[in-house]
């Protein structure tokens, strides 16, 4: 999959997604993350990307020219989103969308705005639609960029090291989201690993984990079971047989 980023910070792109499994697809060739800086493709000495905003106002602009310049440059793989805090709203649905697709058309591409947004030509004619991570208001679109990045490509076959881990997880084929987890020791301050966990019997390990994925869902997502048409018999079965942990 390509992915290309507009951005003019490149190194903060370039940085977190060098490390970990990104990183990995990355050497290995599964991911092809270009990074291309508008600066680049300026023609001033300064290498000027913003400017005031017609009607005044507080905060710069992104210019249309260097943003139209570098994509026109790169040609990059489309659709081209623009990040921003209007934009729909991505999500797990979407991610897998974006992963489903790219096998199609090869991959897609994001630009990150700075200041106080873009120039509105460039949402007009530039870019295929915009992305928001969120209703909350960042400096700059990297962090989105990455957050869009990772969700993307840990789906792709072959990103993760365990083929289920898309299934089980939250947000996952169940719907729900997921049980809690432990690892050694066994007892930790005191705190005990539930003992089914460490009793051996395989099928009452799956009912537990189905057990406390409802019972974490009913209490912090409702709205998904709601999604998932209520619960059913064998749900409600699971519930009584085995109480929830305990959360804060
Ligand atoms: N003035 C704008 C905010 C600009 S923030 C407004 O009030 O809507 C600067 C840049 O950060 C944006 O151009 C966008 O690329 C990025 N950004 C900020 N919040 C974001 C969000 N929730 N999702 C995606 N990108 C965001």
């Amino acid at each position: 999959m390509r992915i290309d980023v507009f951005t003019i910070f490149p190194s903060l792109v370039d940085g977190f997604c060098g490390e970990g499994l990104l990183g990995k697809s990355r050497s290995s060739g599964l991911l092809d993350l270009r990074t291309h800086d508008p600066r680049d493709v300026t023609a001033d000495v300064h290498r000027t990307v913003d400017d005031a905003p017609f009607g005044g106002g507080a905060g710069m602009v992104m210019k249309a020219q260097p943003l139209f310049d570098a994509v026109e440059a790169a040609q990059p793989p489309r659709p081209l989103y623009l990040l921003g805090p209007g934009g729909r709203r991505f999500d797990q649905a979407m991610a897998h969308e974006l992963a489903q697709d790219a096998a199609g058309t090869g991959g897609f591409s994001l630009l990150c705005g700075r200041y106080e947004g873009v120039d509105h030509r460039v949402r007009e004619h530039l870019v295929d639609g915009e992305l928001s991570i969120g209703d909350v208001v960042l400096n700059g679109g990297e962090v989105a960029a990455c957050l869009v990045i990772e969700a993307v490509v840990r789906l792709l076959p072959g990103a993760m090291g365990n083929v289920s881990s898309p299934v089980n997880e939250s947000f996952g084929a169940s719907g729900l989201l997921e049980e809690p987890h432990y690892t050694r020791p066994a007892t930790f301050r005191g705190w005990e690993v539930p003992a089914v966990l460490r009793g051996g019997d395989h099928a009452k390990i799956e009912r537990w984990r189905r057990a406390q994925a409802l019972h974490r869902t009913l209490r912090d997502r409702p709205d998904l079971i709601e999604v998932r048409g209520g619960l059913g018999e064998t749900d409600l079965r699971l519930l009584e047989e085995f109480p929830s942990v305990a959360y804060p």
